[in-house]
């Protein structure tokens, strides 16, 4: 609590009371403390790579440049190290804005099945490298009003963590339903996105953080399938921002299902 007293005098002399201000300021400290954190965060994530890139382009210049192999292998980390960063900026970039609900959506009538069939197919070559089947099920002439750019980003943020995160020969299935709140008989008003996996699950601990930025159950397997630890805040966001909710259900070994629900109309 801060408190500002300051007097209120008609002449030097003559008081006329004293004006006393009681500023609350835990909500304030609390989000500096939470800026703070987020810019510390942010910092050390962009120092792993730079200091990649840095380090293997000074052994280059020390003379490493004269084994071609060598040179060529380093060549190599610089070049994904360089990638990790645009990818790390672009995230960032992109969690600001959906964070500080500073865009605005575009709401059109979305047929869904063209557009989840769209998104399949955008994650198919990464699909086939693992041998993994994608699935989709969608009943036809499904319509519902979104933002058509932020739904798809929505869920091929979603596939493609589902196929990071599970083994060769595995499935992902993206299935799609309408739904009706409150007593039955009721007419639908919601869509509900099911993305489901076979893959290697998430620890019950961690499940109530994985929404949070830069959270990751395994750092170093993250890293290594190119994860900036921002995908699901963004997309939590974006849900958000429809006015939908998402929830997870996972076993560790079993899979993962990553529930979405979006109003129909807005
Ligand atoms: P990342 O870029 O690390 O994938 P995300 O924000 O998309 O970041 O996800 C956060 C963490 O949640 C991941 O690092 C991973 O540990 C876990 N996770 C997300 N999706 C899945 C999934 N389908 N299966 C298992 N773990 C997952």
């Amino acid at each position: 609590l801060e408190i500002n007293l300051s007097p209120i005098s008609e002449t030097e002399e003559d008081w006329a009371g004293v004006l006393i201000v009681l500023h609350d300021i835990t909500a304030m400290r609390r989000l500096e403390r939470m800026r703070s954190e987020f810019v510390a965060n942010v910092s050390h994530e962009l120092k792993t790579p730079i200091a990649a890139v840095k380090g293997f382009a000074e052994t280059l210049l020390a003379g490493a440049l004269n084994d071609k192999e060598t040179a060529k292998s380093f060549l190599q980390i610089i070049f994904d190290e360089s990638e990790r960063l645009n990818r790390l900026i672009g995230d960032i970039l992109e969690l600001s804005k959906v964070e500080s609900k500073r865009i605005p959506l575009q709401f059109s009538p979305v047929l869904l099945n063209t557009l989840l069939a769209n998104c399949l197919n955008v994650m198919k070559t990464e699909a086939k490298k693992k041998l993994i089947e994608l699935e989709l099920i969608a009943p036809e002439d499904l319509y519902m009003e979104a933002d058509e750019d932020r739904l798809r980003q929505i869920m091929i943020n979603l596939l493609s963590n589902g196929i990071n995160y599970t083994p060769e020969g595995g499935k992902v299935k993206l299935k799609v339903e309408p739904v009706a709140s409150g007593s039955e008989g009721k007419e639908a008003d919601r869509i509900r996105f099911t993305i489901s996996d076979t893959g290697i699950g998430i620890p019950k601990k961690d499940l109530p953080r994985i929404f949070e930025r830069f959270y990751r159950v395994d750092k170093a397997r993250s890293r290594s399938s190119g994860g900036t630890g921002l995908g699901l805040s963004i997309v939590k966001h974006l849900v958000e921002l429809h006015q939908g909710t998402i929830r997870v259900e996972s076993e560790v070994g079993i899979g993962s299902k990553f529930i979405i629900e979006l109003p129909i109309l807005h």
